[in-house]
């Protein structure tokens, strides 16, 4: 039985922790000291690194963790990550054995181009996703390096999972990004239900990740190129009525951007 558990870092960072039989990975530790402190206190022993892509915030805190525990890291192949030793690209396997936990590799380009997703169909019964800044609580990652019509297909295969899969995306952002979402759909029952839950959870100082592949498909924008009110909202911002889902998908990231 693994457990997920939340490490937070910087302003609204997450650090995942797996847990099991005294076991844990860590999935992009920008920061070592959150993690140092949960193997001290627990006396857990880190088995594993997973890194979804190369900004700070998500490795930052490889060196000082390999120079106590020279443990396997897994990352990107497309980017330049000081320590990775496993490098991956989309459709590669991981197991860790530890954990009896495997994982499929996702490419998600977009955010940065080799930005890579990690899926376990069988963890919490209803599957798990490890996103990094690629899908967030109602909203999705900035494009530093690639192209929208990149993240678009990269969200597109998120948004194929299985409804239930959790999503553990690396930052908390949903309250912020559903002012957005209302914007793009105010007249939307499901926006308007989940920017008053996210609002009661961040009251109580509760995350709201992880988040359900479900839950993003009714109310985050950026999964919505298809319907008849997100297409409506990206025309009015372009003046025409966009050709396709990259057009949609561009329209609303770009009107995001300016927000
Ligand atoms: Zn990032
Ligand atoms: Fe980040």
């Amino acid at each position: 039985m693994t457990e997920i558990l939340a490490l937070h870092a910087f302003d609204d960072n997450y650090i995942w922790l797996l847990r099991g039989a005294g076991h844990v990975a860590v999935v992009d530790p920008g920061d070592a000291a959150p993690v140092l402190a949960h193997l001290e206190r627990s006396g857990d022993r880190l088995c594993a690194i997973l890194a979804t892509h190369h900004h700070g915030d998500h490795v930052g805190g490889l060196a000082e963790l390999l120079s106590r525990y020279p443990v396997p890291v897994f990352g990107p192949e497309l980017e330049n990550i000081e320590g990775v030793s496993h490098p991956l690209k989309g459709g590669e396997h991981i197991k860790l054995p530890e954990l009896g936990l495997e994982f499929e590799v996702i490419a998600v380009p977009g955010h940065t181009r080799g930005h890579i997703a990690y899926y376990g169909p069988s963890l919490r019964d209803n599957g798990t996703l490890f996103c990094g800044d690629t899908l967030f609580g109602a909203g999705c990652g900035r494009l530093f390096e690639g192209t929208p019509a990149q993240m678009q297909d990269s969200l597109a295969k998120l948004a194929v999972l299985p409804a239930p899969t959790f999503v553990y995306c690396a930052h908390e952002y949903t309250q912020s990004n559903m002012r957005f979402a209302l914007a793009v759909e105010p007249d939307s029952i499901a926006v308007q239900k989940r920017s008053e839950h996210v609002a009661r959870e961040r009251a109580a100082g509760r995350p709201t990740i992880p988040t359900r592949i479900s839950i993003e498909l009714e109310t985050n924008p950026f999964l919505r190129w298809d319907e008849p009110t997100v297409r409506a909202a990206a025309a009015s911002r372009l003046g025409h009525v966009p050709a396709d889902a990259v057009e949609t998908f561009t329209a609303i990231r770009e009107w995001k951007n300016r927000f």
